[in-house]
């Protein structure tokens, strides 16, 4: 049976950090979307210290948590639900501000990666910088100019230098998200995805820890973009970038003649981790929307009459009345995804029809709600048209919502990666 009574601790420490993002987030959530690129440094230095004392759970800080102890490699240290927890204080804390929550410090993207594909020695090493005295992050270079949905297309290249033991890198990455932060700002480092043989296709793509402050990586831009405008989006190149032999994650065999990809199959693992958190941010903006909505609503006078005949509902409650079930649906299937990668059961399919739903959801349930309030909605007095702009993003990064169809009809449906494309 599927139990999503959460437990106590997970109440706290969500009503915890609703209290925190209700009060700091949302109070400079204008200044800072108008703000682009400033770092809100005072706000990570105190979500830094929520998160040290054990009072906040990054996004990311769990995902991908496997079964093994990095320290001991034995049994986790972890809670059971670790995930599942991960996700449902991610949701709170995009409902504060999508954008601000996306600059905190944490292992992101790229310790979902190292998580899902390094060694218990890389994961140790790594990730203690998570739980040291200055606020760090992780960042994760997959796209590039030529290939952003079909990851296999990656030109990025990585040459073992013989005589030194050292991989090289060079290409370009882009839409980096945090790539500044994590390579230049704050400590922090970047997995970068690049392969060691173009002819091997797939087989040939691996993933490799670049250190901030290494020779030869640059971030050349960062993108003016729509929403989540105080997280920063790079474009980094690598020129000559020296990195040492053991900062390519997992194994640096190119397996193409056993017919295996292992190296492209760490791409997909980690985005069965991070798509999940992903679906708990559209969710988070979503719902932010939502109660924004009905609390002008309640303002004015206006309920919503549950139970009452679908032949009676004037518009404007059956319109809220969706809102709440899409919203409702997207979590289910949310916390099944979440719930599955805990029990360290493959969840491929259902965390591809999270994020389907709930980039959906994100979008659609913040549209209608900017459609509600009318005038209200589109002005800049109040937060939801950010919310709007701040949700679309959830429908493209770690897979648009048609690559997520695509991934769900190939299970579905039995097809393989060649038959349905
Ligand atoms: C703000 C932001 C942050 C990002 N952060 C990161 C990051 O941290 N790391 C990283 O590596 N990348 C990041 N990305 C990149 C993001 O993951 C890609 O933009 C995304 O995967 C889409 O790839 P693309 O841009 O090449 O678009 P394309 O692949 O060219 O897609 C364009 C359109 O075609 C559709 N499409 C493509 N292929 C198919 C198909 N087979 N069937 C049907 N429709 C298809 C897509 O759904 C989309 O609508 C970020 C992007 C943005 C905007």
């Amino acid at each position: 049976m599927i139990d999503f009574e959460l437990s106590a601790g997970t109440k706290m420490t969500k009503k915890l950090i609703h209290s925190f993002v209700e009060s700091s987030f949302r109070s400079v959530s204008r200044e800072f979307d108008e703000k682009e690129h400033t770092d809100p440094a005072e706000l990570i230095s105190s979500v830094h210290q929520l998160m040290k004392g054990g009072g906040m759970t990054g996004m990311a800080s769990s995902a991908g948590s496997d079964e093994t102890d990095a320290k001991k490699g034995s049994k986790p240290k972890k809670p059971k639900e670790a995930n599942l927890q991960g996700v449902i204080l991610a949701e709170e804390l995009f409902w504060g501000d999508a954008g601000l929550a996306l600059a905190m410090p944490g292992p992101g993207l790229g310790g979902a990666a190292v998580l899902s594909t390094g060694t218990a020695e890389q994961k140790e090493r790594i990730m203690k910088r998570f739980s040291e005295d200055k606020p760090a992050y992780g960042a994760m270079a997959i796209t590039e100019p030529g290939c952003g949905s079909d990851t296999s297309a990656i030109t990025t290249t990585a040459t073992l230098d013989n005589k030194t033991n050292e991989w090289i890198l060079n290409g370009e990455k882009i839409f980096v998200s945090m790539g500044k932060r994590a390579t230049e700002i704050y400590d922090g480092f970047v997995v970068v995805w690049a392969t060691l043989d173009r002819k091997a296709g797939r087989a040939g793509i691996k993933p490799f820890i670049v250190e901030k402050g290494t020779p030869g990586m640059k971030v050349t831009k960062l993108e003016h973009k729509m929403g989540i405008r105080a997280s920063d989006t790079a474009a980094m190149v690598f020129e000559d970038c020296r990195i040492p032999h053991n900062n390519i994650l997992g194994s640096a065999e190119v397996a193409v003649d056993k017919g295996k990809t292992e190296g492209f199959k760490g791409v997909m693992k980690t985005f069965d981790a991070t798509r999940p958190f992903v679906a708990a941010m559209a969710i988070g903006v979503a719902r932010a929307a939502y109660d924004m909505v009905r609390e002008i609503l309640d303002k004015e006078g206006v309920r919503i009459r549950y139970g009452a005949p679908v032949d009676q509902l004037t518009v404007l409650e059956r319109d809220v009345l969706e809102m709440e079930v899409s919203l409702k649906a997207a979590r289910l299937l949310l916390w099944r995804a979440a719930g599955m990668l805990d029990k360290g059961e493959r969840n491929n399919l259902e965390a591809s029809m999270a994020k389907a739903k709930a980039g959906m959801v994100g979008t659609k349930v913040t549209q209608k709600a900017v459609e509600i309030l009318g005038p209200l909605g589109y002005s800049r007095k109040i937060l939801l048209e950010k919310f709007m702009r701040d949700a679309k993003i959830n429908d493209i990064f770690e897979g648009t919502g048609q690559i997520q169809l695509l991934v769900i009809a190939r299970n579905i449906l039995g097809y393989t990666r060649k038959e349905l494309k």
